[in-house]
């Protein structure tokens, strides 16, 4: 099985983990922008850790052959700050660069003014740079978020094969699947979306345009959980080439039309994981 994971904070994961996921099959991830647990205090808190998701976190991932790529945004939360609404300011200059496959993650999350601005401010630089959008929905009053992203993103003009609605649910999902959008899933242990219900999902609306993560963040979360969904698929029915395309074709589809996907992790045939790497060579 091979896995793309479109959705992971490999920043709040140690290196073991990115050792368990190579074993698991995941062969190439992206790493979308988000908030650090303690709230930002200025932009340069911003650049560095910009710097390091193009940068460091490509190099860990890299020692267990892991294609890394990231996502770069202000994210929902930090929109509401004004201390951290200056990083719309440095963001073009970090979606010009090689392994940033898409503006993310951008949305809601308490659906503030603020947050208006700032999503619509960076679908606009979404077209602008003709890349792909990753759109975080609200945990709380789930629905009318995703119906007000939905509103958000038909206004802006990007074409919606470009944006992907994520953390969806059996609530949502069906709205964001006539929307022409991509729908994602987030996998958690014990909240939002297990991998029982994703099979249902994935039998009631069909494997086209969704993309399955792990999302492990800060929070209780599992970086295997993607493989865990494939395994589920297997156990109901699904077969062999039905996993790969949702856990592999799908997210190199839609990441792809940036242009900037890494050609071997859309090449990536069967796994074969070495298992030398500087970090465990304990040197
Ligand atoms: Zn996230």
């Amino acid at each position: 099985m091979r896995i793309f994971d479109p959705h992971i904070h490999m920043t709040s994961r140690t290196t073991d983990d990115y050792e368990r996921m190579a074993a698991a099959g995941v062969r190439a991830l992206v790493e979308p922008a988000f908030w650090l647990g303690q709230p930002r205090t200025n932009v340069g808190s911003f650049t560095d850790y910009f710097d390091s998701l193009v940068g460091w976190e490509p190099f860990r991932a890299a020692q267990f052959g892991i294609r890394h790529h990231a996502t770069i945004a202000l994210n929902p939360k930090e929109a509401n700050d004004p201390r951290c609404r200056e990083v719309l300011g440095v963001l073009p200059r970090y979606l010009e660069k090689d392994g940033v496959v898409a503006v993310g993650e951008i949305g809601y999350d308490s659906m503030t003014p603020e947050e208006d601005e700032a999503f619509a401010a960076q679908l606009a630089l979404a077209v602008e740079h003709e890349l792909p959008a990753l759109v975080h929905t609200p945990h709380r009053d789930k629905a009318r978020g995703t119906e007000r992203t939905l509103a958000v993103v038909r206004e802006s003009g990007i074409d919606p094969g470009l944006v992907a609605v994520d953390h969806l649910n059996e609530v949502t999902v069906g709205a964001v699947a006539g929307s022409g959008c991509w729908m994602g899933f987030s996998i958690y242990p014990d909240t939002k979306m297990t991998a029982a219900r994703m099979v249902h999902i994935l039998r009631e609306y069909g494997l086209e345009r969704m993309l399955v993560n792990s999302a492990a963040d800060w929070g209780r979360s599992d970086p295997l959980l993607t493989r865990r969904t494939g395994e589920e698929m297997l156990a109901a029915g699904f077969s062999d080439d039905d996993v790969d395309r949702v856990l592999w074709r799908n997210p190199v589809e839609f990441y792809g039309q940036s242009k900037r996907l890494d050609p071997s992790a859309v090449d990536a045939g069967p796994m074969t994981f070495e298992g030398n790497s500087i970090l465990r060579g304990g040197s």
